[in-house]
């Protein structure tokens, strides 16, 4: 059995020590859409990736940047990190999605509290009327849509629980310019009243797996009654995209990053000011090393 030399390519990215390049030349190669992003300097990696693997100090797997079994750095520290969300992030992991691979465990380490990891069918129950699931399913919404879409359950679902007080209220943009919040009396539109009284969104659902497999999850009864948001404007820059699936088709990590940009445009009052570029600190470092080792091998 052997390799094509495109698989050679991706097994090296962040496994192995052999590829070499120096930051200018990094920076050189990292294309849209991830230039711009304001991100922690990528010298630490660099230097990483010349120290060589080292072992996770609490597994004593041998590791480069991160350990994946283990959620925590491998010879790296940076002081940007942790990123704060604004919403709770569930990661439902395929049990054969192999963890060095996927890109789920970037968003746990680098935003640990407001992330957490599922391993399928360990799925928790979720509240329908607040909790979301990111999958570009037949009926999925987009991101602006979701406010108006969860609180069309809450209505139908929970009306005679209207009034009761949220933990979760977002400040809500105000048409006429200023900022208002959620119980202000003065909003004369009932609908949009009734709509921001408080922001429904508690929790976004991923699915961290190939898209073949992702059919098993998504048809899980516990996810059924989810609403389905997609990000279809989006395109991938992952390097392990599936052959033959779309390039809107995302890795989990770039999934959670336009979400967020997206939920943070849509429904937060301040601009978005790179908030949760750090998301994806290793995705576009990783991203770079990918397309210099594909340029030396003439793939390009
Ligand atoms: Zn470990």
């Amino acid at each position: 059995m052997s390799l094509d030399q495109d698989q050679q390519l991706r097994s090296g990215c962040h496994d192995e020590t052999t590829l070499r390049l120096d930051s200018s030349d990094s920076r050189d190669l990292a294309k849209q859409p991830l230039q711009g992003l304001k991100l922690a300097s990528h010298k630490v990696l660099e230097k990483a990736q010349q120290t060589g693997r080292l072992k996770c100090s609490k597994c004593g797997g041998s590791r480069m940047f991160f350990c994946y079994t283990c959620c925590s750095l491998v010879g790296v520290s940076i002081q940007e990190i942790p990123i704060k969300l604004p919403v709770k992030i569930d990661i439902i992991k395929h049990p054969n999605e192999t963890d060095g691979k996927s890109t789920a465990i970037h968003a746990k380490i680098l935003a640990p509290s407001d992330v957490t990891m599922y391993t399928y069918p360990c799925v928790p129950e979720y509240d329908m009327n607040n909790v979301v699931l990111v999958f570009p399913g037949p009926e999925a919404v987009s991101v602006k849509d979701i406010r108006r879409c969860l609180g069309n359950r809450s209505k139908t679902k929970l009306h005679d629980h209207f009034d009761e007080p949220c933990p979760k209220r977002l400040a809500i943009e105000d048409p006429n310019g200023g900022t208002q919040d959620a119980k202000n009396p003065e909003a004369t539109d009932e609908a949009k009243t009734q709509e921001s009284k408080v922001f429904p969104l508690q929790r976004v659902v991923f699915i961290d797996s190939t898209w073949n497999q992702t059919n098993k999850i998504i048809t899980d009864e516990r996810l059924q009654g989810l609403l389905q948001v997609e990000l279809k404007t989006r395109k991938t820059c992952f390097w392990r995209h599936q052959k033959g699936k779309p390039d809107t088709y995302l890795s989990t990590i770039e999934a959670i990053y336009y979400f967020l940009l997206e939920f943070h445009q849509s429904f937060l009052v301040q601009e978005y000011n790179g908030e949760y570029d750090n998301l994806l600190f290793f995705f576009s470092y990783l991203h770079s090393v990918i397309n210099k080792a594909k340029t030396s091998a003439g793939k390009c």
